[in-house]
């Protein structure tokens, strides 16, 4: 057997792992952030028309530009923002990962440089060193917090391309306070350098203001949004961003002509006329959320503040275990990789009772169960 190693692969890419969050039949799956609820039959049904009406066209190639598309979602981001925006301000992708991947291939790249603040999601690295740009990972505080000070530092030392930006961050659920996103703009515009991107893919439930309402007067700020966490639409791969229209000029120069499917789009603009059907579940997953956070601290364990569908939970000893022992009771968390630390999505009243109902009996047994250790 060889690998990729001996193939004449690119130098940067030589030992470099791939994403590979486990996809594993498991009975309560909490490990990727997607929404529990399955679409309604509403919903199936309208996507089922949507797609037989483009599916008599599909000889052709779809719109290029997916103008309808971009046209429903500045209408659904200015509902949910409350800011004005036009189809020309956002653009779309096959899920906010290839957004950020154009993103990078217009901004980034060969001799360029991506910041980031760790832990924060790990695609932001993994798409960076994709397009051959060197990726700089600087640390957050303590509590994962970003305070406009430390970020504004690190920008000034590195002098980066584009600045990543997470809010509120995956894996550790931290939302970032807006003027914190207002100094770092403040910052870039001062070294004349670089773009801002503001990863947005769990607005939806996050209490505070989206980085939208910074966009007008700032053309080197950018928002990633998707349809996959809050719009329970992660199987049909759409992710958008705002910005400048300038912006949307630049990724025309990097993407792929008719990237995004006739499919695709069909179902997109089907389940964004069901938008309030979808999110439906936003509010009961925000409460199931809050439950995790006050049953971890209960059991004397750490917990991020989290204002996204999840929660990163610590002081676990030796956190493999703990995973292995709630895969054991057919319940799938994420370990991030952070020592002591998992990543557990809030699932359904009845998949996080049994996350929960699992993690206390682990934790009441097992000896290795140190609190003082994260
Ligand atoms: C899940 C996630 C995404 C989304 O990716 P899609 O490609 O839109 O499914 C983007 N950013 C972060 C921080 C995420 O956690």
């Amino acid at each position: 057997m060889i690998t990729a190693d001996d193939l004449p692969i690119r130098e940067d890419l030589r030992g470099v792992a791939a994403y590979g969050a486990p996809q594993m039949d498991v009975a309560v799956r909490l490990n990727t952030n997607e929404n529990p609820h399955p679409p309604g039959p509403e919903v199936i049904a309208a996507i089922r028309d949507a797609a037989a009406e483009v599916a008599g066209s599909l000889q052709r190639y779809p719109d290029r530009d997916a103008v309808a598309l971009r046209t429903d979602l500045a209408e659904y981001l200015t509902d949910e923002t409350g800011v004005e925006l036009s189809g020309e301000q956002l653009w779309a992708a096959n899920g906010s990962n290839e957004v950020l991947s154009q993103l990078m291939q217009a901004f980034a790249g060969p001799g360029r440089s991506v910041l980031g603040f760790e832990p924060t999601y790990s695609m932001h690295s993994i798409i960076a060193r994709g397009t051959g740009s060197d990726y700089i990972a600087d640390a957050r505080g303590a509590d994962f917090s970003l305070s406009a000070d430390q970020a504004c530092r690190a920008v000034a030392s590195h002098r980066p391309d584009v600045v990543m930006l997470c809010s509120p961050n995956n894996p550790t659920g931290t939302a970032l306070n807006i003027d914190v996103i207002q100094a770092v703009y403040a910052e870039m515009i001062s070294t004349e350098r670089g773009v801002l991107i503001v990863d947005e893919a769990y607005g939806e439930f996050s209490k505070r203001p989206s980085a939208v309402s910074l966009l007008a007067g700032r053309p080197r700020l950018v928002v990633t949004r998707t349809m996959s966490k809050a719009f329970a639409f992660a199987g049909a791969r759409v992710g958008y961003f705002a910005a400048d229209p300038a912006v949307i000029d630049a990724v025309l120069r990097v993407r792929l002509p008719y990237h995004l499917s006739a499919l695709t789009q069909a179902a997109a603009r089907a389940a964004l006329a069901n938008a309030t059907i979808l999110q439906a579940g936003v509010e009961a997953l925000k409460i199931e959320r809050d439950r995790i956070v006050e049953v971890c601290r209960a059991l004397g364990l750490r917990v991020a503040d989290s204002d996204a569908n999840f929660v990163l939970f610590g002081g676990l000893g030796d956190q493999q275990l703990v995973w292995q022992q709630l895969l054991d009771r057919g319940v799938l968390v994420r370990d991030v990789g952070l020592p002591g630390w998992l990543r557990v999505t809030a699932g359904t009243t009845e998949e996080t009772t049994a996350f929960l109902e699992a993690l206390t009996g682990i934790l009441s047994t097992n000896e290795s169960h140190d609190q003082e250790s994260a």
